[in-house]
C-alpha cells in the first residue's frame, strides 16, 4: 500500500480500535507539531451476532468518521483483539470474546468499502506503539508493553518500531510457561501459561478454586486490601509469576522500559511489589537501569497506535 509522493501536512488518518465489548473510532488530524485527535465516536461492537456483523458495524463506524474528518483521510489504521496476519491484515485467530472473528479478512473488506489504503494490527501491539511514540515511553527505544486485562497480551518495540515477526503475531507473551500456571488450561488451548494466573480471568478462576465464590477481579483486589488471606495469596501470586516472566522477557529482549497496562494494573501495592519480587528473581544484575512504569495514554494509545502504523505502511516503512 505504499504510496510514491511525499506526505504534506496536514492529512487525516481514521483509526479504530476494536475490542470484544466496544468499539472506539477518532479521525486523528496529523500536523507538523504531530498527532492530535480531532474526533472520535464510541460504539458496541455487537461481537455475539458473529464476524460478519463485526464487519459492518466497523464499516458503520468508519463512514460516520468520515464524516467527520476535516479533510479525506489519507489512511485507515485498525487494532483489534486477536492476532492479525500483516501482510494481509486479515484475522489469524480470535478467542471466544469475537466469535467468528478467525479468518475475516478486515484490511480487503475495508479497502473495498472505502478506497483508501489500509492497515491492521493486533490491539496490544497498537496499544504499544501509542506508548512508545506519545506516552509512556515516548523517546524510549526498546520496550515491551504487557497488558493484564481479561487475556495477557503484549508487544515488542525494538529500535523504536513494532516487532511484527514473520506472520505479525510477535509479542504474545501471555503464552509462556510459568511454574505458577503448571497444569492449568490456558485459553489458547495449551497448559500452564502464565495468562493463567496474571491476567484478570486468571485470577478470577484462582480465587473460585480456592473460595468457591464467584467474585470480578476488582471486588478480589478490594478484599486483598481488606487482608482476606485468599485474595492476598491469589493477587501475590498474580503478581510474582508475571514479574518474574518479564525478568525472562527483559534478558531476552534487552529492554529499556517495560510498560504496564490493562484493568490488572489496579489491584494495587500489593500486586505491584510482588510483581518487583518476581521481577528481581530472573533479571540479570546488569538489567539495573530498567524502568517499569504504567501506560499513561489509556483509550487514545491503541488510537494513536493504529495511525502510526497506518502511516508507516503507508510510507513503505514497514
Ligand atoms: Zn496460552
Amino acid at each position: 500500500m505504499a504510496i510514491t509522493e511525499p506526505l504534506e501536512f496536514p492529512f487525516t488518518i481514521i483509526s479504530v480500535d476494536i475490542g470484544g465489548t466496544k468499539m472506539h473510532g477518532a479521525v486523528v488530524h496529523y500536523d507538523e507539531t504531530g498527532p492530535t485527535i480531532e474526533s472520535e465516536l464510541l460504539v458496541s461492537t455487537h461481537a455475539e451476532e458473529g464476524g460478519e456483523a463485526v464487519l459492518e458495524v466497523l464499516a458503520g463506524l468508519i463512514s460516520d468518521l468520515k464524516r467527520e474528518a476535516s479533510l479525506e483521510p489519507v489512511a485507515i489504521g485498525i487494532g483489534t483483539a486477536g492476532r492479525v496476519y500483516s501482510q494481509s491484515g486479515s484475522i489469524a485467530f480470535a478467542n471466544s470474546l469475537l466469535p467468528g472473528w478467525s479468518g475475516q479478512p478486515v484490511a480487503a473488506y475495508v479497502n473495498e468499502r472505502f478506497d483508501v489504503p489500509v492497515a491492521v494490527l493486533n490491539d496490544v501491539q497498537a496499544h504499544a506503539l501509542g506508548e512508545a511514540r506519545f506516552g509512556a515511553a515516548r523517546g524510549k527505544r526498546n520496550c515491551l508493553m504487557i497488558a493484564a486485562g481479561t487475556g495477557l497480551g503484549g508487544a515488542v518495540i525494538t529500535q523504536g518500531n513494532l516487532l511484527l515477526g514473520q506472520h505479525g503475531f510477535a509479542g504474545e507473551f501471555g503464552h509462556t510457561f510459568s511454574p505458577e500456571a503448571k497444569g492449568l488450561l490456558c485459553s489458547c488451548g495449551k497448559t500452564s501459561h502464565i495468562e493463567c494466573v496474571a491476567s484478570g480471568s486468571g485470577i478470577e478462576s484462582r480465587y473460585f478454586e480456592l473460595t468457591g465464590e464467584d467474585l470480578s477481579g476488582t471486588a478480589i483486589s478490594h478484599r486483598a486490601d481488606d487482608g482476606e488471606e485468599a485474595a492476598r495469596t491469589i493477587i501475590e501470586q498474580a503478581g510474582y509469576a508475571l514479574g518474574a516472566c518479564i525478568g525472562t522477557w527483559c534478558n531476552i529482549f534487552d529492554t529499556e522500559m517495560v510498560i504496564l497496562g490493562g484493568s490488572v494494573c489496579n489491584a494495587g501495592q500489593l500486586w505491584l511489589d510482588a510483581l518487583k519480587r518476581g521481577l528481581a528473581s530472573q533479571l540479570a544484575e546488569c538489567y539495573s537501569d530498567l524502568s517499569v512504569v504504567l501506560a499513561t495514554l489509556g483509550a487514545n494509545a491503541p488510537i494513536y497506535g493504529a495511525a502510526e502504523y497506518a502511516l508507516a505502511k503507508l510510507k513503505g516503512n514497514l
